[in-house]
């Protein structure tokens, strides 16, 4: 079953959040999967963020226009099998900053 557009434009964060879901983009160039889990994402991102929309860019090799989402929800043959990309304790994301004395 394929949702509609509409559907898929009101599905946000917080309602894969609520559904324990876990997002999984992947690069068709490099092949590369990342799994978050939507109630990590929401810590760092907006609610209200339209989660079917991949990002623009690969985060590996670069390559746009290449990445696709799915979602899925984890069970009990998950545990200790499904690998996940968490935040770090602080729940805080990195940047790069030049030196300002
Ligand atoms: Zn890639």
């Amino acid at each position: 079953m394929t949702p509609s557009r509409r559907q898929l434009e009101a599905y946000r964060l917080k309602h894969a959040a609520e559904e324990g879901r876990v997002i999984i983009y992947r690069c068709g160039r490099c092949k590369r999967e990342t799994a978050l889990l939507a109630v990590d994402m929401i810590e760092i991102w907006n609610p209200e963020m339209k989660v079917y929309e991949p990002p623009a860019r690969c985060g590996f090799c670069k390559a746009s226009g290449r990445m696709t989402v799915r979602f899925y929800i984890p069970t009990r043959g998950d545990i200790g099998t499904l690998r996940l990309r968490r935040p770090n304790g602080v729940r805080r994301l990195w940047k790069w900053q030049m030196y300002e004395g």
